[in-house]
């Protein structure tokens, strides 16, 4: 009889994998999870340090959560959300408007990350469609930006390694440099800078602005993109820019949001009314698929007509707004008042990125970079010209394999190695987490 991975392999093709790497490193078996720490078959666990793909907030196996998800599941599992409501939807939205900024007053729910951001892109594509403004049909995007796996998102997307491969399929976004500090596109230094690198998006909008309908960014961190931490300023400036020519911004917070840089939104950082905000992921505890985009009364009006003129938004997906992740996400709001869940981590962080600056001596290390819970270190070969490993060293894969050894899951994004720690992670945790991480790379 085969055992479970013989079985795993044999009928699964796994995500983000290359299954040939799998004959040498195969999927490990979890039986459970509890806090942060992933057990498995054989008796050893391993700390989440990336939150199981980013979404795991308050630890696995909260009761609170489980409570609530018990509690949905004795009154009905999922029912159809068009001409039908519950009130789990009901609650969670009024909950979210409350905590969300600016005048961002409508939720529309869908399934994840990427049809979140899908439905901003047609929301705000059909909303200058409705109001007659037709030649507002392009968007621009930041390179290194990551906004989901379908072609939509994709479009808007600038991971050239992962997504390069369907670059024919993609609509036509415009893209510009993004503020990469470490890797400045503007060829500055810290104490050169004075946000060089907006100006590529402010020479695009003056030349080609009307042709635009919205800018996507991800705020403050561009997580796929390497965990790139970036400058408030640049935020700010790109909002501000927005405003000034009449053109949509929407935030997509689906790795941000939920207490990630040590704010509810890391849009929260600054003072900026978005027209959309993408949420998923930490929405509900890392549990269940959810995704939600939310938007202004402004942008809802445009749709807001008789039947017969057509300015209906035809766009939905099938699990929209399902109750028992609702009941999660609500289940997840509770723990983070009563918790107070980010008064915490405010006093955590500090471990975390204290931690982390001693990593900046170490050989290999070009770049430090951390927000809230969020931490990266960028291995180069040269630290004086920034080159970076190439596909074959597969120095990622290396440490993957020693930080398994270690309990860690030091999954990294090409050539970097990051930390994406649940919410409620303690302090000897962090300490445990960033020291061994540490030797591992000290030790390559
Ligand atoms: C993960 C991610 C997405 C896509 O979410 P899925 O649930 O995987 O579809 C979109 N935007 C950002 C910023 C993400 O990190």
């Amino acid at each position: 009889m085969k055992n479970w991975i013989e079985k795993d392999l044999q009928y699964i093709w796994h995500p983000y994998t290359q299954m040939k790497d799998c004959e040498k490193t195969p999927p490990i078996l979890i039986e459970r999870a509890k806090g942060i720490k992933l057990y498995d078959d054989k008796g050893n666990f391993y700390y989440d340090t990336i939150s199981s793909w980013w979404c795991n907030i308050h630890g696995h196996n909260r009761s609170e959560i489980n409570k609530a998800i018990k509690k949905q599941l004795s009154s009905m599992g999922h029912i159809m959300f068009a001409g039908f409501t519950h009130k789990g939807a009901i609650l969670l939205a009024e909950r979210v408007l409350s905590i969300v900024p600016g005048n961002l007053a409508k939720v529309f729910f869908s399934d994840d990350g990427s049809t979140a951001v899908e439905t901003a892109l047609k929301m705000s594509f059909q909303y200058w469609q409705n109001t007659g403004k037709r030649h507002r049909t392009k968007f621009v995007s930041l390179d290194h930006g990551y906004h989901g796996d379908t072609i939509g998102a994709m479009s808007v997307g600038g991971v050239g390694l992962f997504n390069k491969v369907f670059e024919k399929l993609f609509f036509k976004s415009f893209k510009v440099p993004s503020p990469y500090c470490y890797r400045c596109p503007m060829g500055k230094e810290k104490d050169s800078c004075s946000l060089e690198c907006i100006v590529p998006l402010e020479t695009l909008l003056k030349s080609r602005g009307r042709e635009i309908a919205a800018i996507i960014l991800e705020p403050l961190v561009m997580a796929a993109g390497g965990m790139i931490v970036y400058p408030k300023e640049y935020l700010a400036r790109a909002a501000a820019i927005c405003a000034n020519y009449g053109i949509h911004l929407i935030l997509d917070e689906v790795a941000t949001g939920f207490g990630r840089t040590g704010k509810m939104f890391a849009c929260d950082h600054i003072k900026i009314k978005p027209d959309f905000l993408c949420l998923s992921k930490g929405i509900t505890a890392g549990h269940l698929p959810l995704g939600l985009t939310i938007t202004t009364d402004n942008i809802y009006k445009a749709f807001y007509a008789d039947y017969h003129k057509m300015k209906t938004f035809y766009s939905g997906h099938t699990y929209t707004a399902n109750p028992i992740a609702c009941s999660c996400a609500l289940a997840s709001l509770d723990i983070f008042e009563k918790e107070r869940t980010l008064d915490k981590i405010s006093e955590i962080t500090p471990v975390l990125h204290d931690g982390l600056e001693r990593f900046r001596s170490l050989p290999l290390v070009g770049d430090v970079r951390y927000i809230g819970m969020i931490g990266a270190i960028e291995l180069v070969k040269n630290k004086k010209t920034k080159e970076g490993f190439g596909l074959r060293k597969r120095i990622g894969l290396e440490i993957y394999k020693k930080g398994l050894k270690r309990s860690l899951i030091l999954r990294p994004l090409g050539g970097i190695i990051y930390l994406f720690l649940p919410l409620c992670t303690n302090k000897k945790e962090i300490e445990y987490i960033s020291r061994n991480t540490y030797d591992i790379i000290k030790s390559i």
